[in-house]
């Protein structure tokens, strides 16, 4: 009788560049917090369902890759694990103009997708500080959000088609390429935002916006909350269809990060409570400067806005996104704790002033710091306890996520669940909703090899 060996097997399909184990391993930036058992970097669908095959046989367990920028732990991998890499399908198959869409494998960064529509005078509008190294299998894996889902959705409302591989190997092939589709369940919502636990994504058809003719921006001062949501619904309706971005930057976090390193200008003095980027994506460059300068003169007259400042380049544009993207800057504050929720914004002012009262009464010196895709009602918060204990962890937690109970919000907004949020699962989501998810996983993955102990468990 032969014993079937897994590792011989998935290095005679896979060959040397695609199956990785042992001290070459060692040396691979996802070793960085634990050596996996092995990696594999398959060339195409075909291989990877080859392989998907051959572990499924042994009930060994994987774990999907793309960036690894996700903020949510979802990609990390045990020493028993196998890691899945998508990095070696990495082309762009074909971009159609006339239709809109571009089909690419799952590990395209998606500042590649961005230039490649561009090129073609097209747009691809997802956007984040992570661009460069995230990849549209990850986008689609957590449904990302961004800087533009005010105006163009989450990446669920950019993807028209899906490849995936299931647990077993199975190759669900659905490449859909058309905006309307209603022929019965839409399967490849089942995948997006699922985090790698129902299927891994090997290629995707998205869909394609016409290039902007224009883009202003301006970064906006605000005394106090109200204003700051009066002004989202005056800026939606001056800039009418327009409005792209309102990013929300409490002055904790644009006072740290303008101090923090000489790299950034300072637009606007650090004395105000917020501050607001407010950009306008536009299709008629002749007038849209005029149009935007001419909104901004009508919010400071209406006294919503106390001081502004409109980008006059592109450099200043720059400068001023730079602000909000270097979230780097905030690892100064280590150790610290990051949440990622979202709220509806009558409650937001509440919610803020409660947690920052609980944080000051527990930690008399920690420090909160708050920024967001306001316009999404998405906040990131940012807490230094000066301890990263279990303990004070969850103390922050019950506080940060305590509050949102009553008040309608969701525990994650974008970066997903992951291992990082999971046993709070059930502040947002009802036993019914989670029971639900759990079936669907049964069904999909039976032996559970899919990134297990994410998002959520089974029962036992
Ligand atoms: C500076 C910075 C800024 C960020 N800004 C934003 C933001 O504005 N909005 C936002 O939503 N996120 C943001 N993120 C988080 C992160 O970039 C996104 O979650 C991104 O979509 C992850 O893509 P990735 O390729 O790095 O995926 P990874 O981190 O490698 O994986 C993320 C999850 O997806 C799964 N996965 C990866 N590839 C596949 C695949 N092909 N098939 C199935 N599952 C897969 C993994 O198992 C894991 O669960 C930011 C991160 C950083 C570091």
């Amino acid at each position: 009788m032969t014993i079937f060996d897994l590792d011989t097997n998935l290095a005679s399909l896979l060959g040397d560049k695609g199956f990785i184990q042992g001290n070459a391993l060692k040396d691979h930036p996802l070793s960085a917090v634990t050596v996996p058992r092995a990696l594999i970097r398959p060339a195409s669908t075909d291989e990877l369902s080859e392989a998907l095959k051959l572990c499924h046989r042994v009930g060994q367990s994987v774990v999907p890759q793309g960036g690894r920028t996700g903020l949510a732990a979802g990609h990390l991998a045990s020493a028993e694990q196998i890691v899945v890499s998508l990095e070696r399908m990495n082309q762009i198959e074909d971009l159609d103009q006339r239709a809109g869409t571009i089909t690419v494998q799952a590990g395209v960064p998606l500042s590649v997708v961005q230039e490649a529509a561009e090129a073609k005078d097209l747009m691809f509008p997802l956007d984040m500080g992570s661009r460069g190294t995230a990849t549209i299998g990850g986008n689609i894996a957590t449904n990302a959000g961004g800087n533009r889902v005010l105006r163009y959705g989450m990446m669920r409302e950019m993807v028209l088609g899906l490849e995936v591989v299931l647990a077993d190997g199975t190759i669900l092939t659905s490449m859909n390429t058309v905006i309307k589709n209603n022929t019965g369940y839409d399967l490849k919502h089942l995948f997006i935002g699922s985090e790698g636990t129902l299927g891994i994504v090997t290629r995707a058809v998205l869909r394609l916006r016409p290039l902007a003719r224009s883009q202003n921006t301006a970064l906006v001062a605000v005394n106090d909350f109200e204003n700051v949501i009066k002004l989202l619904r005056r800026a939606s309706s001056v800039l009418s269809g327009d409005l792209s971005s309102f990013e929300v930057m409490w002055n904790s976090f644009y006072a740290h990060v303008i101090h923090h390193s000489d790299r950034h200008t300072k637009p606007l003095e650090d004395s105000y409570p917020y501050y607001i980027i407010i950009e306008a994506l536009g299709s008629d460059s002749a007038h849209d400067d005029a149009r935007f300068e001419a909104a901004m003169i009508d919010l400071l007259e209406t006294g919503l806005v106390e001081n502004a400042v409109l980008a006059k380049s592109g450099a200043e544009q720059k400068a001023i996104w730079e602000i909000r993207d270097d979230v780097e800057s905030l690892r100064a504050l280590a150790p610290l704790f990051a949440f990622d929720i979202s709220l509806p914004l009558k409650h937001m002012e509440a919610y803020v002033s409660d947690i920052e009262a609980q944080l000051s009464d527990q930690w008399p010196n920690s420090r909160t710091v708050i920024f967001g895709h306001l316009g999404d009602g998405n906040l990131h918060i940012v807490v230094s306890v000066g301890s990263d204990t279990a303990q004070s962890r969850d103390a922050v937690e019950e506080i940060i996520y305590g509050a949102l109970r009553g008040r309608g919000g969701v525990i994650s907004a974008e970066h997903g669940i992951g291992l990082a949020k999971k046993r709070h699962l059930g502040v947002s989501r009802n036993p019914e909703e989670i029971a639900l998810m759990q079936t669907l996983k049964q069904a999909l993955d039976p032996s559970g090899i899919l990134n297990p102990g994410k998002v959520i468990d089974l029962p036992k």
